[in-house]
């Protein structure tokens, strides 16, 4: 491929999730002639842009890793009815992540890391208005309050270091009696006897469409698309992918935006890299009889609710596993307990379930530049339970790292040599 005058030059995008594609987009806006590659069409089930809760989480600054985890973890594991799950024969291979994940649990990591999180987060609203709009995908962006569930005040009061970290960020949400929730949502059950609610959210009604649209937005621009799996690359002054059955492509620069599968990628070029699936899932009520009036964070079961294109979707749950192993039937379960509990009223019959990865670092923060080392490639992964949320400013970021322009914030918390 060679350098058209008036152009950039050529660039190779490894992975169509939203941090490839929004990746894809910014540098082909940038004048890049781009050329994504993906196994799977964007909008597929596979990708964990596809099942994710939907929510734009501008107020998200607290880190996977929180210290109260010290304390709860080991009892959670052993509670079949807790969200976190871990299957044992795979703990060997988790090690190497968890001992660093650890290590982040410390409190004093809480200030840094809530810090450069709140720096990717805060704009996320503008972020992804900025990539869709004028496409089809903006349709999808809906507006309004966030509320999150709680049994009682005390439950929410006890978590101070969430709140004092947020109120850094000027972020504090307004407090909800049991009455004010009944007056926005007549349909709640009686577990919920506070709230807390963010105004000027966003979340989208079909995250899977979204990228879909996006996608198709961009190859009516003139963007490319490779449909292949990237099996090795090769850094250089003329960096180079290989495909599956052999064929190498080579470009002015590469971006690795694979999500969780971009570790082994990574491995190839000599970086020490960290980075887990983090699997989670998803309930589906098709045509419910009645919706929730705005996404909801329910506490007892660490999902989020979304009321979505004509379903209303329920998200969440951490599970340790291999990559690759089989659903497990138990988070399904839960979360429909927590529908249950949610809306007693609620009949629950047509359903879909789903299980997709979440890329997550051991400090909970993306990765984002070029490794020392491996020069032209760029990587852009690591989006953890926000990775949605900042998709498109990782986008962003990358297609200005590309062209040389040095995005206004710092950026060696998200550096790629860290581990
Ligand atoms: C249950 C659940 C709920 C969530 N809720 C939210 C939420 O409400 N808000 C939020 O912000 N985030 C949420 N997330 C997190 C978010 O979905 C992810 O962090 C984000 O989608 C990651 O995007 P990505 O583009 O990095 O990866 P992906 O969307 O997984 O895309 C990676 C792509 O790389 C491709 N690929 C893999 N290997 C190769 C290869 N060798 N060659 C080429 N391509 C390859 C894959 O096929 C895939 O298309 C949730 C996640 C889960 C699981």
């Amino acid at each position: 491929m060679a350098k058209d005058s008036g152009v950039q030059g050529n660039i190779i995008i490894v992975g169509a999730g939203i941090t490839g594609l929004a990746a894809a987009e910014w540098l082909r806006r940038d004048g890049w002639r781009t050329t994504l590659i993906d196994p799977v069409l964007p909008g597929s089930s596979e990708q964990a842009s596809f099942g994710n809760a939907g929510l734009l989480a501008r107020a998200s600054v607290m880190p996977v890793a929180s210290p109260s985890l010290v304390r709860k973890a080991p009892a959670m594991l052993l509670d079949p009815g807790s969200p976190l799950y871990l299957r044992w024969s795979y703990l060997p291979r988790l090690l190497p992540w968890l001992i660093p994940f650890y290590r982040n649990l410390s409190p004093d990591r809480i200030a840094p890391i809530s810090k450069a999180l709140s720096q990717i987060t805060f704009d996320t609203n503008e972020q992804h208005l900025a990539l869709a709009k004028g496409t089809p995908a903006e349709r999808h962006i809906c507006s309004g309050d966030f509320v999150t569930l709680f049994r009682n005040r005390e439950e929410y009061e006890s978590d101070t270091l969430s709140i004092e970290t947020r109120k850094r960020y000027g972020l504090v949400p307004s407090t909800l009696t049991r009455e004010e929730l009944l007056q926005r949502d007549p349909n709640l059950g009686p577990q919920y006897g506070f709230g807390t609610v963010f105004e000027d959210y966003k979340w989208l009604s079909s995250p899977g469409e979204y990228v879909s649209d996006l996608f198709e937005a961009y190859l009516g621009e003139g963007g490319s698309f490779r449909q292949g799996r990237v099996l090795d690359m090769t850094p250089g002054s003329r960096p180079s992918v290989t495909l599956e059955g052999g064929e190498v492509l080579s470009a002015d620069k590469i971006v690795l935006t694979a999500g969780v599968w971009s570790s082994p990628l990574a491995k190839k070029l000599g970086v020490k890299m960290r980075l887990v699936a983090e699997r989670g899932y998803h309930v589906v009520l098709k045509n419910p009889a009645f919706t929730a009036p705005q996404p909801y964070m329910v506490t007892d079961a660490k999902v989020v609710m979304t009321p979505m294109q004509d379903a209303l979707r329920i998200a969440g749950v951490v599970e340790f596993a291999s990559i690759d192993a089989t659903p497990a039937k138990a988070p399904v379960n839960l979360i429909s307990k927590a529908i249950a509990r949610v809306y007693p009223g609620l009949e629950i019959d047509e359903t879909e379930s789903w299980m997709g990865r979440r890329p997550t670092t051991p400090d909970s923060l993306p990765v984002l530049g070029e490794a020392s080392g491996a020069p032209n490639i760029l990587h852009a992964y690591g989006g953890q339970h926000i990775g949605l949320t900042i998709g498109p400013k990782l986008g962003r970021m990358v297609a200005a790292l590309a062209s040389g322009r040095k995005p206004n914030i710092d950026l060696s918390d998200y550096s790629v040599d860290r581990f």
